[in-house]
């Protein structure tokens, strides 16, 4: 294995949320990388609870983050993380936790982006009006609190969220005033998404840091430049039972970030009928 180009550098890592915590072992681990936290405010790029809504994408932003640390402290290395939650892409019925992770290098000019996706996630909600303690108690086991903090606002109107919420009256008392304060009566009490209080995020935070060091220890065949690996997919896996191409991945293709390299590696095997347009139309 060549040695680690990111020996002895010092990436400085916006984040208000503890995401050191998770990523900063690994990367000195893996590459000899040194992280230094940046306390930038990078609520001002988005928040989950909807105080600041995100411009773009979780993949735009999360550059965009990384180059607000290096902003701050000069530092020509910077790292950052940026989560999505929503549907899973395969299945839309159950919940996911989409991980960002981005390095920036301005000595170089690279900027490799990789990510995580997992169905571990206690991403999830409650409206309630708080007279239904053990609903409330079930959904709070449900989201693994006290490890897991929550976020309680006013169902509807103008109330700010209270959030990192770990004891129970605490709960239970915000839940009271923001039904309270909201136009329809109710609460609405919600998991915190923020890593520090939400170590099931944090884990794949650490996932989404792990593929992150393994592609900047690969360099480009052509360039010798850190960073190579995925970057996309071509369509078209032969169904099964017939042959026909369908949308499935057939290759997979790898890319550098600083020069035009490709090459692409087939998928072995063949695509279920079920998603083949002509068994399955
Ligand atoms: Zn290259
Ligand atoms: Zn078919």
């Amino acid at each position: 294995m060549e040695p680690s180009p990111f020996r002895g550098v010092v990436a400085c890592l916006a984040t208000m949320h503890g995401k050191q915590w998770a990523l900063r072992p690994l990367l000195r681990r893996r590459l000899g990388m040194s992280v230094r936290v940046a306390s930038v405010d990078t609520d001002a790029l988005g928040t989950f609870t909807g105080e600041v809504h995100r411009v773009g994408s979780a993949r735009e932003t999360v550059v965009r983050k990384a180059r607000l640390g290096m902003a701050a402290t000069g530092s020509p290395v910077g790292l950052a993380s940026e989560g999505a939650f929503g549907p899973h892409p395969a299945a839309p019925w159950t919940p996911a936790d989409l991980e960002y992770v981005a390095l920036v290098d301005d000595r170089s000019g690279l900027t490799v982006v990789e990510s995580a996706l997992s169905v571990e996630t206690n991403h999830s909600h409650l409206v309630t009006d708080g007279r239904d303690r053990a609903a409330v108690l079930v959904f709070l086991r449900r989201v693994g609190f006290p490890h897991h903090a929550v976020v309680v606002r006013p169902a509807a109107g103008p109330g700010r969220p209270v959030k990192g919420l770990r004891r129970l009256a605490d709960v239970l008392a915000a839940v009271r005033r923001a039904a309270v304060d909201s136009d329809d009566g109710t609460a609405v009490l919600g998991a915190d998404l923020r890593a520090h209080v939400n170590p099931t995020r944090m884990r794949v935070i650490a996932a989404a840091g792990r593929r992150l060091a393994r592609r900047l220890a690969a360099p480009c065949p052509a360039c010798a430049a850190p960073g190579f690996g995925p970057v996309g997919a071509e369509p078209g896996l032969p169904c099964r039972d017939c042959g026909t191409p369908t949308p499935r991945d057939a290759s997979l293709i790898s890319g550098c970030g600083r020069c035009p390299y490709r090459s692409s590696r087939p998928v072995a095997g063949a695509a279920d009928p079920g998603s083949c347009p002509a068994c399955n139309p």
